[in-house]
């Protein structure tokens, strides 16, 4: 494994993390253009910490089009009252804030995919700087970490906690109790299947219990995803002894398990207008019609038609008709039994 860079960050704060009480302030990401040559770009953050207890680290807008999250953490911000807090938490609405303002997946500023560019780059452009400040800083500081996804402008997703298939016993038994604390309705197992580049590779480097999930999605806040965020981070604030006062009142029906493969995925084959032939939540069985691509410019031909290639519960679904060849369509996952 590769040492971990020791190249100073250039991002400052005003945030004091060692301090206990509520501060507010941001992360200072350095930005010299053309219209401001000193200045810098603000990562809005929260840091709250009283006695002892572990730190947990909550994200959102890791991409910029992703909300339930996001808004789930402003929610919690205002609603946390120090003196019930036994630890340290960590809030950030919106770890890619330039694309998060711009309402889109990337940076406007450097194009740059923050879930893709980690371990970032101490002196690269501002995203690089983002994600090398969260790698190199924030991660060392977090006992568990939880990024908060949705399907963004392009994908609608059931809402669904993701985490790592834990790999031993002591591993599994802690997995389980966070899930069961979370108690969103669905679990997806990542089989560590992201790529190293994306935060969840770089929080296990560190050796930080990480969780992530899908939300929602279109470019939207949706309600029961949103429903769902808040829910889990009360329930695993509270289990972990963080909040004690965020006792659920709800005891939700089992978490379903689902994991997925290559051939879970749908892409178009050619370019053109998608039109679905699923919904979310349908159950879907191997070459079951996915959907039709019309050709926009020999529209009185027959569509090119898009068949499933496995089988399962169709967890992700496209929302723009305009498609090109190899655009993702949607995916499934295959349930599977809890660990006994
Ligand atoms: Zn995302």
């Amino acid at each position: 494994m590769a040492a971990p860079d020791s190249t100073p960050t250039q991002v400052t704060t005003d945030i004091d993390f060692s301090r206990s009480g509520i501060q507010t302030g941001s992360l200072q990401v350095p930005y010299s253009h053309d219209r401001d040559a000193y200045g810098f770009l603000p990562v809005p953050l929260m840091v709250a910490q009283n006695g002892e207890g572990p730190t947990v680290l909550l994200t959102g807008a890791n991409h910029g089009d992703e909300y339930e999250g996001s808004v789930a953490i402003m929610h919690l911000m205002r609603e946390l009252k120090l003196d019930q807090l036994r630890g340290r938490l960590i809030l950030i609405p919106a770890l890619n804030f330039p694309a998060y303002l711009n309402g889109t997946r990337t940076s406007p500023l450097d194009k740059g995919n923050l879930n893709r560019l980690f371990p970032g780059d101490a002196n690269g452009t501002p995203t690089q700087m983002i994600a090398h400040y969260i790698q190199t800083e924030l991660m060392p500081l977090a006992d568990y970490i939880v990024d908060f996804h949705a399907g963004g402008t392009t994908m609608d997703y059931l809402p669904m906690l993701f985490v790592n298939r834990p790999l031993d016993s002591e591993a599994v038994v802690k997995t389980e109790q966070l899930i069961e604390a979370f108690g969103a309705p669905r679990l997806m197992y990542l089989d560590n299947l992201e790529s190293d580049l994306m935060i969840g590779s770089a929080a296990r480097k560190n050796g930080t219990f990480f969780a992530t999930g899908e939300f929602g999605g279109k470019g939207a806040v949706g309600l029961e995803g949103l429903a769902i965020v808040e829910r889990g981070i009360k329930g695993l604030l509270h289990a972990l002894g963080v909040v004690p006062a965020f006792e659920p009142k709800d005891r939700p029906a089992p978490t379903r398990r689902y994991s997925f493969r290559k051939e879970h995925y749908i892409f178009s084959p050619v370019p053109g207008i998608f039109e679905p032939a699923f919904k979310l939540g349908d159950q879907i069985k191997t070459g079951d019609l996915a959907g039709l691509i019309h050709d926009p410019y020999r529209p009185w031909n027959e569509p090119e038609h898009v068949y499933f290639r496995g089988s399962g519960l169709a967890v992700m679904l496209r929302t723009l008709a305009r498609v090109e060849a190899g655009t993702c369509l949607g995916h499934l996952a295959e349930e599977e039994q809890p660990p006994v």
